[in-house]
């Protein structure tokens, strides 16, 4: 699954490329719903700060 890290600066950049609307805004950092996520990968391709990891 891909999870958003402490690294996230909240520039909301992933939100859009998200086609399924899985990543929101959370508290301090964006998080993205691990139930709506199809795990393409296209978010962690456009993060700048490279806080979007799969594990
Ligand atoms: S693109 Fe990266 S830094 Fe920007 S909101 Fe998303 S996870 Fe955070
Ligand atoms: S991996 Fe794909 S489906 Fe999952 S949150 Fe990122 S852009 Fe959305």
């Amino acid at each position: 699954m891909y999870v958003i890290t402490d690294d996230c600066m909240c520039c909301g950049s992933c939100v859009d490329e998200c086609a399924v609307g899985a990543i929101s805004e959370g508290d301090g950092k964006y998080v993205i719903d691990t139930d709506i996520c199809v795990e393409c990968g296209a978010c962690a391709d456009a993060c700048p700060s490279n806080a979007i990891v799969q594990e």
